[in-house]
């Protein structure tokens, strides 16, 4: 695994320990590893055990020609300042820690949290758009809200969207961004990531990772220049902090930064505390739910009411299924599943897309991505898998309803 070329500032020792301190100990160390260690290094050194959570919005300087100095270099390259912070929107030790961490785990240099996986997509977007290069070429299905902010082009962009094989051909001189999903949301189609990466050339290419997490796939490694999280999913894994961030080479973090200082879209370091202590799960966490979701995937398909099941074969803890039934029936019809958007919590939810996720987008687009009006998609939790499979199978209804739907 690579390191990384800057630690968390620590917020009490200096940054030059910490950094070395990281360089030295973690050059190879394992997912598993990285997932409880990473961002913490320094910790022990200071006699804390839990990172500290760094409230301050303001630090205290009485050399502002130094600051000056500081503020200069962050508008020349993004770099996160040397030294203590300066302002709450230009960097915070305890969000610094699960962007260190998170970094880690997909094998980048770098990575920059937002307030929400939408503000983390609308800075990369912004980030383009500055550079004058504002085409971009996406494949269908992506979420709702990400295919939504590029039809719609509120940030000034214009998409063109194809298959993974159109892509060579939709690049233009003005592409700046090149936006995939894989397994995609909510039909978790998958896509060769190596093949796309060759095909944009020197186009940044940006993977939502946030259905696989860097525990079932690290987009870098297969030449994605950009990863994106809803870290709201399963980085943070409970289903109580909103948040983004994106994974990437330091030259593009230092780009982001200067757009999150600029446009504002920063995690509160409260969020940035939750997400560091749900990485340390986040192995455990996607294995076990992924275990469930693979048994409850066998048994829907062997299911007479199920017209058809998606998994991915990389596996990942969702599963999307289409009914011969009403699907509004199925989502009213459960109990212990809890019937809600989102995902990636430890307890299981299940939501309409054609309803909800994606009612966003055109109904016609949305068809021809593939979202049925008879697709279900399912989060699957931690619950124990029979218990979770009696919940759906009543909720399917009577098998001998099926005779009457003539099914
Ligand atoms: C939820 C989601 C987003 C948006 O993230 P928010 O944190 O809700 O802003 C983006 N991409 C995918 C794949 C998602 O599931």
């Amino acid at each position: 695994m690579e390191t990384v070329s800057r630690g968390a500032y620590d917020g009490v020792g200096t940054h030059d320990d910490v950094r070395s301190h990281d360089a030295v100990r973690t050059a190879s160390r394992a997912l598993a590893t990285e997932a409880v260690h990473a961002g913490r290094d320094d910790l022990a050194g200071q006699g804390l055990h839990a990172p500290p959570i760094d409230l301050s919005t303001t630090y205290p300087s009485y050399d502002s020609r130094g600051e000056a100095a500081r503020i200069d270099a962050f508008a020349t390259t993004g770099a996160e300042p040397d030294g203590p912070p300066v302002y709450g929107r230009l960097g915070n030790p305890t969000v610094a820690r699960f962007e260190a961490a998170l970094a880690r785990l997909e094998g980048t240099e770098a990575a920059v949290a937002f307030a929400s996986g939408m503000a983390a997509l609308s800075a990369v977007l912004l980030a383009r758009a500055s550079t004058g290069l504002r085409h971009v070429v996406a494949v269908r299905p992506l979420y709702g809200c990400s295919d939504h902010l590029l039809t719609a082009g509120l940030l000034g962009s214009e998409v063109t969207w194809t298959d993974p094989a159109g892509i060579a051909d939709a690049l233009r001189p003005d592409t700046g961004l090149v936006l995939v999903e894989s397994p995609a949301n909510p039909t978790l189609a998958e896509i060769d990531l190596r093949a796309v990466a060759h095909a944009c050339g020197s186009v940044p290419l940006l993977v939502d990772n946030t259905f696989a997490t860097p525990v079932l796939q690290r987009p870098a490694e297969q030449g994605a220049r950009l990863v994106l999280h809803s870290a709201t999913k399963y980085l943070g894994g409970h289903g109580d902090v909103l948040a983004g961030v994106v994974a990437c080479d330091e030259e593009f973090a230092g780009r982001l930064r200067q757009v999150r200082f600029a446009t504002g879209g920063v995690l509160h370091p409260l969020a940035g505390y939750l997400l560091l202590r749900g990485l340390s799960t986040l192995p455990v966490r996607v294995r076990a739910a992924s275990a469930n979701a693979a048994e409850l995937a066998r048994r829907l398909a062997a299911d007479p009411r199920v017209a058809r099941v998606h998994y991915p074969s990389i596996g990942g803890a969702m599963v999307s299924f289409e009914v011969h039934g009403d699907p509004h029936e199925i989502i009213a019809g459960v109990r212990l599943i809890t019937p809600a958007v989102s995902l990636g919590s430890v307890d299981t939810l299940i939501q309409h897309p054609a309803s909800i996720s994606h009612r966003i987008v055109d109904a016609d687009d949305r068809r021809e991505a593939g979202v049925s009006d008879r697709l279900l998609r399912l989060s699957v939790g931690l619950e124990d898998v029979d218990d979770l499979w009696a919940d759906l199978d009543g909720a399917l209804g009577e098998r001998s309803a099926l005779a009457a739907l003539g099914a």
